[in-house]
């Protein structure tokens, strides 16, 4: 292994934080200084002596050491641009954008031009761009129309450690890569000590480690668990607030509900104090969030106040956050976990583990001496947190995943060479659902719908969906219905309106469900030219409607590019409806006559979610788009259907199979189960077949 140089002692606060840059007239000397200050930057021959040593590199360093920002340019320094372009990845949207962003500024361009970025549904690259940020879902979508991805010479899958999925698959992808393109380079990056694993994943190769400049971090733990995390948190930043030394905050919370109600409570509480508190600047960062806020996140408090950062997990590693000093961490995320019952991933909030608690704390010792307040036993974090965080692919949905290696012509997924392979059920659940969507034929081999349906950035139901629309002649409506379900909820409503706002979404509810309502909305936007003052007025999300605009012209896009018919459905809605049965049949429901509904797959109780514009019409049957779990399970997004269609939008679901006409191959990929989930259980179904 290649162990690096210990770098020079730490800077001091003050003097690191005066060199922000400020207006643009000084800021190149100051980058070319802040550049220089980073640890990476001593030891940057000797890294690229590794890199052109070893096609496969393993990085360590700290968060914030410079790999994400500066690797990239070395490599363009260096000349390795003259052949194809350095991609790096990243887990998240959010991060992709700040950085590229943050690269080209540094770099001295336009974003977008030889620094850019591309995320799913925006591409902000050129044909002149040689440093690209972007997901490890879009370069895994590169990878699926060109498998050498010969567009690169450099590849840093950054971040590893967070074992998205996506990244996950492209290990599996690039091992094999590189081994046809000998002229390819390979980066991982990694925060934390996974790097073991993954040389030796990478047939034991090398280990390139960047000293850190770390502060220790004293470590508070609470002598009780805490029934309510939120609160707590709330009353350890105002304590921190009102009797610590400056220093920002840090607070990690689960999502963009949580924390716009924290941040809401936090400026109640300290208007409530006047002038007797120095006053707190409150930033909230999650990803669904406009990007001059993120902008915001990383300028310095002004002199006397201080910043208190309300975030995600986002800012675990993804983000680096200059002059906090104080984390409070209440030992809970938000994670993706695949529940096999309802066939779906749900979001739910879990524990987080051990490793994913030392890089919160963490997080404070970056500027100086910091503290990190536990709101957890130290017999919890010892006890009950698991050592490292469960590899997404292990937990989530495969759907999409397989139809990707499918269409990759990867047919043999149980021979994938996986890092961490994914439960059996896991895969064999993923190939039924492709295969009742008709995506796999009996052999488990991709159909024609099934290549299509890969073409499109979207998960395997709503591609589904637009395809039928296509047959259907309404992929115009269907369009901007899946644009619509794409974005984050489009409707406002502040805590101290709700009232008003309910009665103006009131006003576009359909009778037919939600997927028309949204479908309501986005026309009365286009009828009203697209107007902001409108979306006001009517307590709509301006900037959810822009995206939702955005990812409906990407959608048209795919489109023309495979010559397929936009046709509106004139006000023939149940075309409409039939289209999105054929994508989500497997959501499907039928009232309870008791309560609620119960699904058709498992008879499973559920409810409409009382913002729905079906909560009080509660038709018989229909399919919803996902489901909350809050304090019951709540369907979202709510359509009713007409139960004749499912037997004809998905004939392989709710149909019986002879199990005996099962061939070799089936039965050695195990999917069979899937023959005999739906005989007998639920009679309705087969008399549906015969009628
Ligand atoms: P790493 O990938 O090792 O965690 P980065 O390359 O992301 O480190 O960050 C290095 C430094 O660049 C950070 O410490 C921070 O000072 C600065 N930086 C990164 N992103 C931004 C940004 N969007 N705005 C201002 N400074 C940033
Ligand atoms: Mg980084």
């Amino acid at each position: 292994l290649i162990s690096a140089l210990k770098t020079s002692s730490a800077p001091d606060s003050s003097d690191w934080r005066s060199k922000r840059p400020i207006n643009s007239s000084r800021n190149s000397a100051m980058i070319k200084e802040q550049r220089e200050h980073l640890p990476i930057y001593q030891l940057k021959n000797d890294l690229l002596g590794a890199i052109s040593q070893h096609r496969v590199l393993i990085v360590i360093g700290e968060t914030g050491s410079g790999k994400t920002t500066q690797i990239t340019q070395y490599l363009v320094e260096k000349g390795y641009t003259q052949k194809g372009k350095i991609g790096c990845t990243q887990p998240r949207r959010m991060a992709a954008m700040s950085v590229a962003k943050r690269v080209a500024e540094e770099y001295g361009c336009k974003l977008g031009t030889q620094v850019g970025y591309s995320i799913r549904f925006e591409d902000c690259t050129s044909p002149e761009t040689i440093i690209k940020y972007m997901t490890d879902g879009t370069l895994l979508r590169e990878a699926l129309v060109d498998r050498n991805l010969s567009a690169y010479s450099v590849i840093m899958l950054d971040e590893a450690h967070e074992r998205n999925i996506n990244t996950d698959v492209l290990f599996g992808i690039l091992k094999s890569t590189l081994e046809r393109r000998k002229d390819l380079r390979l980066i991982v990056t990694s925060a934390t000590l996974e790097a073991e694993k993954f040389s030796a994943y990478f047939n034991d190769c090398p280990i390139f480690t960047i000293a850190g400049r770390n502060f220790p971090v004293e470590i508070y733990y609470t002598q009780e668990p805490e029934h309510d995390y939120l609160e707590a948190s709330l009353d350890t930043v105002m304590q921190i607030h009102l009797t610590e030394p400056p220093g920002d905050v840090l607070l990690f919370l689960t999502g963009q509900e949580e924390i716009d109600t924290a941040c809401q409570i936090l400026h109640e509480r300290m208007s409530q104090l006047g002038n007797s508190a120095p006053p707190l600047i409150i930033l909230p960062v999650y990803s669904a969030q406009p990007t001059e806020i993120q902008g915001r996140i990383f300028e310095p408090a002004p002199e006397g106040s201080r910043k208190c950062v309300i975030a995600t997990n986002i800012a675990e590693a993804s983000l680096t956050i200059d002059g906090i000093y104080y984390v409070v961490d209440p030992g809970f995320a938000k994670i993706k976990a695949f529940n096999p019952k309802l066939g779906m991933d749900t979001l739910i909030v879990s524990p987080i583990s051990q490793s994913s608690a030392k890089q919160r704390a963490g997080r404070a010792g970056r500027t100086g001496p910091g503290k990190c307040f536990r709101l957890y036993t130290e017999s919890a974090f010892k006890n009950e947190m698991l050592p490292s965080t469960v590899p997404e692919i292990q937990r989530t949905n495969l759907a999409m995943t397989v139809l990707t290696l499918k269409a990759m012509g990867i047919n043999d997924l149980f021979h994938f060479d996986f890092m961490d392979p994914p439960p059996v059920q896991t895969l064999v659940s993923a190939m039924e659902t492709l295969y009742a969507l008709g995506a796999l034929d009996d052999e488990g081999l991709l159909t024609r719908l099934g290549r299509r349906m890969a073409e499109f950035p979207l998960e395997p139901q709503p591609a589904k969906m637009l395809l039928t629309a296509v047959d259907l002649g309404c992929a115009d409506e269907v369009i901007t219905i899946v644009a619509m379900l794409s974005v984050p909820n489009v409707f406002y409503r502040p805590r101290d309106k709700q009232a008003i706002a309910d009665q103006k979404r009131a006003k576009f509810h359909q009778p037919e469900g939600d997927h028309l309502t949204l479908l309501t909305v986005y026309e009365s936007w286009k009828s009203h030219k697209f107007s902001n003052p409108w979306c006001f007025e009517n307590f709509i999300q301006a900037r959810a409607m822009k995206r939702a605009q955005d990812i409906r012209n990407q959608l048209l896009g795919i489109m023309e590019r495979y010559n397929l018919p936009v046709q509106s459905a004139k006000s023939d809605y149940s075309k409409v409806r039939k289209a999105i049965a054929s994508g989500f049949f497997s959501h499907a429901a039928r009232k309870d006559p008791k309560e609620g509904y119960r699904t058709l797959i498992d008879n499973h109780q559920i409810y409409i979610h009382p913002s729905s514009s079906l909560f009080n019409r509660a038709p018989e049957w229909v399919v919803y788009h996902e489901l909350v779990l809050t304090t019951k399970e709540y369907m979202r997004e709510v359509c009713s259907i007409d139960p004749k269609w499912l037997a004809d939008v998905a004939p392989h679901f709710f149909k019986k199979v002879d199990p005996s006409a099962l061939t070799s191959r089936k039965r050695e990929e195990k999917i069979d189960p899937l023959f005999n989930r739906y005989e007998e259980k639920n009679a309705w179904r087969l008399t549906r077949r015969k009628g």
